[in-house]
């Protein structure tokens, strides 16, 4: 049995990767392509029972509402999720208790372990920060990935009863420090060459560590939204984060 799959954002640069990578898959059958101004009911009627989403933060939720409304799963790349976003798609989700949904702030399992490296170093040093570095035509700022991490920094270091970071600062211009998200602050980067990267760099007295991901090219993410189109089918409710559907214990 194969899984019929529509990639909304089709002629987007995430979609049209999804596209070639879904191809390629003997399990997985490409039933719709949808872009901007196209006829999203032709979801209901190439019967898709998984959407994978790579639009637009001020799209995705109305592509959610209809998808998740109709029965049908959906995979979903787009960022700038808030709490008040994700309260929405649980609440349609509830109306709907067959159907599943992956929200993944980054499909790249490189990233995803970084995210979980970072979390984990973050319990024994003393301070953290985060640089993410991003191509200028992202619309959000800072990035899914880079607030996810500084979330489980956050959740990670208060589990552990971490003091506050040492800051002198007195005085600084507007956004010098970067944007604090829980506990930890995020340094934005928007320059043109550049794809997806992050730095995670902890400092303690007499050593630093560095982690760091680079995204070199979009089809670093495919084997992780293939793994989450495949896992989506069978779970339920809400998941969070692709590292939901890794073998991390
Ligand atoms: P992009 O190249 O601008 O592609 C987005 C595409 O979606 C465009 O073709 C756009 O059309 C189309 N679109 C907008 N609203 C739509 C709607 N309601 N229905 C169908 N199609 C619609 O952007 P991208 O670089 O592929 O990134 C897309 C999103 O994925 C962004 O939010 C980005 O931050 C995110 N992203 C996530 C990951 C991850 O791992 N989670 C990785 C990379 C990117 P128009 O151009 O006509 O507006």
């Amino acid at each position: 049995m194969t899984i019929k799959v529509a990639v909304l954002g089709s002629k987007g640069r995430m979609g049209a990767e999804c596209i070639k990578a879904i191809a390629g898959q003997s399990d997985l059958e490409l039933v719709a392509q949808i872009d901007l101004g196209d006829d999203i009911h032709q979801l209901v009627s190439s019967q898709a029972q998984v959407i994978v989403d790579f639009t637009h933060p001020d799209s995705v939720m109305g592509n959610l509402d209809f998808a998740i409304n109709n029965g049908i799963n959906v995979v979903v790349g787009t960022t700038g999720f808030d709490d008040q976003k994700l309260a929405q798609v649980k609440t349609w989700l509830a109306n709907n208790p067959t159907v599943g949904a992956l929200i993944a702030p980054n499909f790249g399992l490189g990233a995803v372990l970084m995210m979980q490296f970072a979390a984990q170093a973050s319990k024994y040093f003393e301070s953290v920060e985060i640089v993410e570095l991003h191509h200028p035509n992202k619309a959000d700022a800072p990035s899914g990935t880079a607030t996810r991490t500084a979330e489980m920094i956050t959740q990670a270091r208060t589990s552990v009863a971490k003091e506050p970071m040492p800051d002198a600062t007195t005085s600084a211009l507007d956004g010098a420090r970067g944007a604090l998200v829980g506990d930890v602050r995020i340094h934005s980067v928007r320059l043109r060459g550049l794809v997806a990267h992050q730095e995670v760099i902890l400092g303690d007295t007499g050593e630093t560590l560095s982690i760091r991901h680079d995204s070199i090219d979009r089809s670093g993410f495919m084997p992780g939204v293939l793994l989450g189109i495949r896992s989506v089918v069978s779970t339920p409710g809400l998941t969070f984060g692709l590292e939901n559907f890794m073998d991390l214990a």
